[in-house]
């Protein structure tokens, strides 16, 4: 079996779906399992309507337009009327279901049922494909609704799957299709708690949705398709010199992608490394591109920081205390207060008075600032970005740190902190901003060229 992924460029426009079509074709003795974000824009169309004063025709017009459009290029008769049946089913659902919210006290969709609207998109597209792949290909498809395999927590917005339920569900439904020679088109992004409330995994989550259901059902392979050639040792856009990396070990690409890549949703890894399964990032617009493929070991001993990936803002709080010098349990405290508010820590380095902590996300910001200013002096600051070296057995490298430091101190460069990863799988370095750029290109000529 093998899972091919579809993001949201791939899904709409009439060549890339023509490519979907010969794709799906060409691998059909391979067992293929679709599965399909959004329209480009859809979700943040739908995410948007969920606050009362962007909710309006216009957008839900704007929504139905692209599928018609998109349908129209493909279908006639009666495949197009079912089409735009239920694509305006489904608008008219979403439509009834804010309404109703927004005629109460409510400005803003609570968020599950924001999960709830936002998978509409997956929905459209899952049936809009199906149906066209059917008229262009006569192979027999089904559109599955990934909240009948994806069992997940009811975390709303970022869920994670469970995978014994996931595993069990997945398989009860795909593989008596699988047996019978059907397609499954099945919607990204989305799964259902046990009580069958909808829950998407965080925005980009159809790549990770590939990937539980290619775990779950021991595909041979996981194929994310997308607008670009694969992934690069940096950003294409920002370093015209970037290279194609055709092949990286799981960890690689799992750092890569938690710090700042932005190809793979940074938790797509996991599921497919847990059963080996390799994935590939492919170009739906390039289809005949080697792409990359991310597999368990990947044994080269030449080149070993392949990747420089930066994130051009990472909040940063640093916490002195003198309880840290001699104290105990201090560090506890301070974590503590993070892992009650849900935030995910990034960077950090210690020294005997002072911890300076990069965070993942802002959210009750305040809040965690007023808890750790009770134990310590605290500050915090918006003006720093962080610049990530990435490759296996990267601490091989010749001269490493003395090159880093040589070229960034000539370049008038500050490093705020710095943090290599346990794993000899990273380095990482806090500095301004607005220095980002620079640095990355300044490291990027050096190690990569
Ligand atoms: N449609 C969802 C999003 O835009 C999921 C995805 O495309 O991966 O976030
Ligand atoms: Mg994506």
């Amino acid at each position: 079996m093998l899972v091919m992924k579809f993001g949201g460029t791939s899904v709409s426009s009439k060549n890339s779906v023509e490519v979907i079509c010969n794709l799906v074709e060409a691998n059909i003795h391979k067992k293929p399992v679709i599965v399909v974000s959004a329209l480009s824009k859809v979700t943040d169309s739908l995410v948007a309507i969920c606050t009362k004063d962007n909710f309006s025709d216009a957008v839900l017009d704007n929504i139905y337009n692209k599928h018609a459009g998109l349908a129209r290029e493909f279908l006639i008769g009666n495949d197009l009327e079912l089409v735009l049946k239920y694509t305006k089913q489904c608008l008219n659902d979403v439509k009834n279901k804010l309404s109703k919210l927004f005629a109460t006290s409510n400005n803003l969709a609570p968020l599950a049922l924001k999960d709830e609207i936002v998978f509409y998109g997956e929905k459209m597209s899952s049936f809009l494909i199906a149906t066209i792949i059917h008229n262009i290909t006569k192979i027999d498809v089904r559109q599955i609704l990934s909240s009948t395999c994806i069992v997940t927590n009811k975390k709303f917005g970022s869920a994670d799957y469970l995978a014994t339920s996931t595993k069990k569900n997945t398989r009860f439904v795909i593989l008596p299709l699988i047996k019978q020679n059907v397609v499954p088109v099945v919607t990204g992004f989305a799964g259902a708690t046990k009580d069958g409330e909808i829950t998407t995994l965080g925005r980009g989550g159809s790549d990770y949705s590939a990937s539980i259901l290619g775990f779950a059902l021991e595909a041979t392979e996981i194929q994310i398709w997308t607008d670009v050639d694969g992934v690069y040792s940096t950003d294409p856009r920002v370093i015209k010199t970037a290279k194609l990396l055709p092949l990286l070990a799981y960890e690689e690409a799992s750092e890569l992608a938690n710090l700042g890549a932005k190809v793979l949703h940074p938790r797509t890894i996991t599921p497919a490394m847990l059963s080996k399964i390799p994935v590939k990032v492919l170009n739906t617009f390039n289809p005949n591109g080697v792409g990359t493929t991310i597999v368990d070991i990947v044994d080269e001993k030449k080149r070993r920081v392949k990747a420089i990936t930066t994130k051009n803002s990472v909040p940063l709080i640093t916490i002195k205390s003198n309880d840290m010098l001699f104290g105990k349990g201090f560090l506890k405290k301070v974590f503590d207060i993070f892992a009650r508010f849900s935030i995910s820590i990034s960077l950090i380095s210690v020294s005997e008075v002072s911890i300076s902590i990069t965070l993942e996300n802002k959210e009750n910001i305040n809040e965690v600032l007023k808890q750790i200013s009770k134990i310590g002096m605290v500050t915090y600051n918006e003006d720093y970005g962080s610049l990530s070296l990435v490759g296996g057995h990267i601490m091989d490298t010749p001269n490493l740190m003395n090159d880093i430091f040589t070229i960034l101190e000539a370049a008038n460069i500050k490093v705020h902190m710095i943090s290599y990863s346990g794993s000899n799988i990273n380095v990482s370095m806090v500095i301004l901003s607005r220095d980002i750029n620079r640095a990355l290109e300044l490291l990027h000529n050096h190690f990569i060229g």
